[in-house]
C-alpha cells in the first residue's frame, strides 16, 4: 500500500501522520474542508519533509469531491481523521456532529466501495469506554455509556464499521482508539492550534505559559486518585502518528476488522502533566482549583499489550518529551498558524 488518502490531513493528528507517511515514502493525498485547520500547514509539512502532499479542499460529505479524488488518484488505503471533535460544542450542536462525523463517514465508505478501495483506518477515541469500571482498559473492555454526542459519534461509527465488514467482507478495517494525544513535532513547525479558548489540558497550559491565559483551572482535586485530579493516558502525537503506519502494515497482512487502543499505558494526573510543563518552562505555572467539569471520568488509561503484540506498536516518548515539544511549538507560534 503506497497511496494513502488522508481525510482531515491538515488537522492536528492528520498533519503529524502525513509527515510520518511522507518520511516513509508513502504518496499522500489529503482532503480537508479547512473547517478546523489552515492551508499553511501544507507549507510546514513541506518544510519538514521536503515533500508537498497533494491537497484537495473538499468535504467527505460531498460525493462529488470524493469522486474527483478517486478518479484522479489510485488510492490503496484511506485514513479518516475528518471530523468535529469538541466535546462541549457537540452537546450544543448534536445534529451537526452526527451529520458531519457519521454521515461523512458513510459517504466516504460508499465512495470507497464504488471505487474498489477497501482498506480503511478510523480515528476512534478512548471516550467509547465511557466511565470505565476498571483501569487499565483493554480492547475487550465494555464500550458505551458515552457522556456526549461527540463520543457517541465514535461509538456509532465503530458499530457501522462492524456491520459493514459482515455485509462486505472485502472491507479491511482498523479502528484506532486514541487516548490523549498531546505534544507536537520536534521541529516546532506543526502542532495543535485550537480555536478560541482551548478545551483540552495541554493547549490550555501552553497558552498560560505564553501569556495568553492567566492561569490553568484544574477541574476538581477531590477525585479518588493519588493527588485528587483525574488520570489520563497522554501520548505524544508523533507516537500516535507512527501508530497509523503500524495499522497500514497490519492491513497489508490481514483481512477483517481490528481494534487497537493507542496510548502509553501510563496514567498521569493533571498535576503530573502540569509539573512536566513546569520542567519544560523552567518556572512555576499559575493554576487554581476549580469545580469538577461535567462529564469528566476519574481515570482512563490503557493496557498496551494488544497493540504491541499485533501491531508492534510501542510509544517512545514520555510526558516530559510531550511537554517539551508542545512548549517548543507554542513558543515558536504563540498565535498558532496565524503568525
Ligand atoms: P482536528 O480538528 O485538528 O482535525 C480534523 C480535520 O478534519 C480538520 O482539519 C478539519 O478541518 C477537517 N474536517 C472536519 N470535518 C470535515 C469534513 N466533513 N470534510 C473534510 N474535512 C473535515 O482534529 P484532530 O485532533 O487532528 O483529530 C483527528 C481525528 O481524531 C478526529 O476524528 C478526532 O475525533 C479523533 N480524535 C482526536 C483526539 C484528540 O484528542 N485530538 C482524541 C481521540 C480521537
Ligand atoms: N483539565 C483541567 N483544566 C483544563 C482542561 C482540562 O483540569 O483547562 C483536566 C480535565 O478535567 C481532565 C484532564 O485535564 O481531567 C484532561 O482533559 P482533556 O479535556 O484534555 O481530555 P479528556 O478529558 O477529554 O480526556
Amino acid at each position: 500500500m503506497k497511496n494513502i488518502l488522508v481525510t482531515g490531513g491538515t488537522g492536528y493528528i492528520g498533519s503529524h501522520t502525513v509527515v510520518e507517511l511522507l518520511n516513509l515514502n508513502y504518496n499522500v493525498i489529503i482532503i480537508d474542508n479547512l473547517s478546523n485547520s489552515k492551508i499553511v500547514v501544507l507549507d510546514r509539512i513541506e518544510k519538514i519533509t521536503g515533500k508537498r502532499p497533494k491537497f484537495y479542499k473538499g468535504d467527505i460529505r460531498s460525493k462529488d469531491d470524493l469522486r474527483k479524488i478517486f478518479n484522479e488518484n489510485k488510492i490503496d488505503c484511506v485514513i479518516n481523521f475528518a471530523g468535529l471533535k469538541a466535546v462541549g460544542e457537540s452537546v450544543k450542536k448534536p445534529l451537526e456532529y452526527y451529520e458531519n462525523n457519521i454521515y461523512g463517514s458513510i459517504v466516504l465508505l460508499e465512495e470507497m466501495k464504488k471505487n474498489n478501495v477497501y482498506n480503511f483506518i478510523f480515528s476512534s477515541s478512548a471516550t467509547v469506554y465511557g466511565d470505565p469500571i476498571d483501569v487499565p482498559v483493554d480492547e475487550n473492555s465494555k464500550i458505551g455509556g458515552t457522556t456526549n454526542p461527540y463520543g457517541t459519534t465514535k461509538l456509532f461509527i465503530e458499530r457501522i464499521l462492524n456491520d459493514l465488514v459482515i455485509a462486505e467482507p472485502k472491507f479491511n478495517i482498523c479502528i484506532l482508539r486514541y487516548f490523549n494525544p498531546i505534544g507536537a513535532h520536534p521541529s516546532g513547525l506543526i502542532g495543535e492550534d485550537p480555536n478560541g479558548i482551548p478545551n483540552n489540558l495541554a493547549p490550555y497550559i501552553t497558552q498560560v505559559m505564553v501569556g495568553k491565559r492567566e492561569k490553568l483551572n484544574i477541574f476538581g482535586n477531590d477525585y479518588d486518585t493519588k493527588d485528587g485530579t483525574c488520570i489520563r493516558d497522554y501520548i505524544h502525537v508523533c507516537d500516535l502518528a507512527y501508530g497509523h503506519v503500524c495499522a497500514i502494515n497490519k492491513l497489508e497482512k490481514s483481512q477483517g476488522i481490528f481494534i487497537y487502543n493507542l496510548g502509553t499505558g501510563k496514567g498521569s494526573s493533571v498535576f503530573d502533566v502540569l509539573h512536566a510543563f513546569e520542567k519544560a518552562y523552567g518556572k512555576p505555572i499559575a493554576y487554581a482549583i476549580a469545580p469538577r467539569r461535567a462529564g469528566d471520568v476519574k481515570a482512563n488509561y490503557t493496557d498496551v499489550t494488544k497493540a504491541y503484540n499485533e501491531l508492534g506498536f510501542k510509544a517512545k516518548y514520555d510526558i516530559l518529551d510531550m511537554a517539551r515539544d508542545a512548549w517548543n511549538w507554542q513558543k515558536n507560534n504563540p498565535n498558532g498558524y496565524e503568525d
